[in-house]
């Protein structure tokens, strides 16, 4: 009797224990990384003046991100975007490598080793420099070329964005590369390759795909031939086809240019169409439970500072900017879903790159 009391008693408090722990401690089967290229909390302020309502508030983890690289307070895209992918400093320009040019190894890599599938989305050229920082490893950030033979090599199953030029040998008109190597039939022997958005339309049964379509990089967000929510969802589509669970970075890379041209409207319209690739990976995760999904930004960039507007009228009026390069602000996280909570409070851009890993090493 007494013994049966304690075991009933016992169930209960399992129970208990188990409904008290909140969903966000279990380990998330799928990842999905969206970096805001330049996104500070300014930027994120004007985008929710003008779009009203934005997809970041459904998160419910938020924290501040550090960003400096390793021999410099300013970081740059590379630096960062090697924090993000390794969790290591690395020097400015410096692409998957330390400092001392020593490889270090990716998230994406993890991944691929324990069997994930995995995805580059980005609205610049795929071989530019937070895409890279995912798959390649090269000393020097302008060395598209040779970003484009790491990921052909890389394993990576789904790369969307520009950059064909980079595939292309000398010989191609269209090529942007100085050397003979037709990168563009070795996808071709292991991707599905699709040349027009249109394409996204018809990844039934597909595994790997690559669609890259610009020769360079994709105009501004206006003036794109697709969406990036657009993009988010057909990677989506193609690696949830993977049982054992997947990474995808999907990059809003124009945010960073806009602030740079210290264009104001610019910002806004692409950190507008990278909240709408965040609500897309929201929708998607909320509806099965089982992904992580991070927004964070590599650094801020214009030292945006917002100083009128109107939330009736959903207008930014007036603004200024401190540079034309990056800023050594913190910068905005938000997380959802298992694990959501390790990614909470302050946090160093090393300490994203560690966990992400942790979250794929030895599956
Ligand atoms: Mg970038
Ligand atoms: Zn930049």
């Amino acid at each position: 009797m007494t013994h049966r009391f304690s075991s009933a008693a016992a169930g209960i408090l399992t129970l208990l224990l188990l409904s008290c722990s909140p969903s966000q401690d279990r380990a998330p089967l799928n990842v999905i990384l969206l970096i805001g290229d330049g996104m500070g909390v300014a930027q994120l302020t004007a985008g929710k003046t003008v779009k009203g309502t934005i997809s970041m508030e459904r998160f419910p983890v938020a924290g501040l991100v550090t960003t400096h690289a390793a021999g410099s307070y300013i970081t740059d895209s590379a630096a960062s975007g090697t924090a993000l992918a390794t969790g290591h400093k690395t020097d400015n320009g410096v692409i998957g490598m330390a400092p001392d040019h020593m490889v270090l190894k990716n998230v994406t890599e993890y991944a691929e080793e324990s069997g994930c599938a995995t995805g580059l989305v980005a609205t610049s050229a795929i071989t530019h420099v937070t895409p890279a920082c995912f798959a390649a490893h090269v000393p020097e950030r302008h060395m598209y070329a040779e970003v484009a033979e790491d990921l052909c090599e890389s394993g990576v199953d789904v790369l969307f964005g520009g950059g064909y030029g980079y595939f292309l040998p000398s010989s191609h008109p269209q090529s942007l590369r100085t050397d003979d190597r037709n990168l563009m039939k070795s996808l071709a022997g292991t991707h599905r390759l699709i040349y027009t958005p249109a394409g996204l339309d018809s990844l039934a049964d597909c595994e790997r795909v690559a669609g890259l379509f610009y020769q360079g990089h994709p105009p501004a967000v206006h003036e794109r031939n697709t969406t990036l929510s657009a993009l988010t969802e057909a990677a989506l589509s193609v690696l949830s086809r993977s049982r054992r669970g997947f990474f995808l970075m999907v990059e809003g890379s124009q945010i960073d240019w806009s602030g740079h041209d210290n264009d104001s409207q610019g910002i806004i319209d692409e950190f507008i169409d990278f909240d709408d690739a965040v609500g897309t990976a929201a929708d998607w995760a909320l509806a099965r439970g089982n992904t992580l999904v991070i927004v964070v930004a590599d650094h801020e960039t214009g030292g945006y500072t917002l100083l009128n507007g109107s939330i009736e009228e959903r207008t930014v009026t007036e603004v200024s900017f401190s540079t034309s390069y990056h800023t050594g602000s913190m910068v905005p996280l938000f997380a959802l879903g298992p694990g959501a909570s390790r990614f909470s409070g302050i946090l160093d851009n090393t300490d994203i790159g560690s966990r992400l890993i942790e979250l794929f090493r030895g599956r």
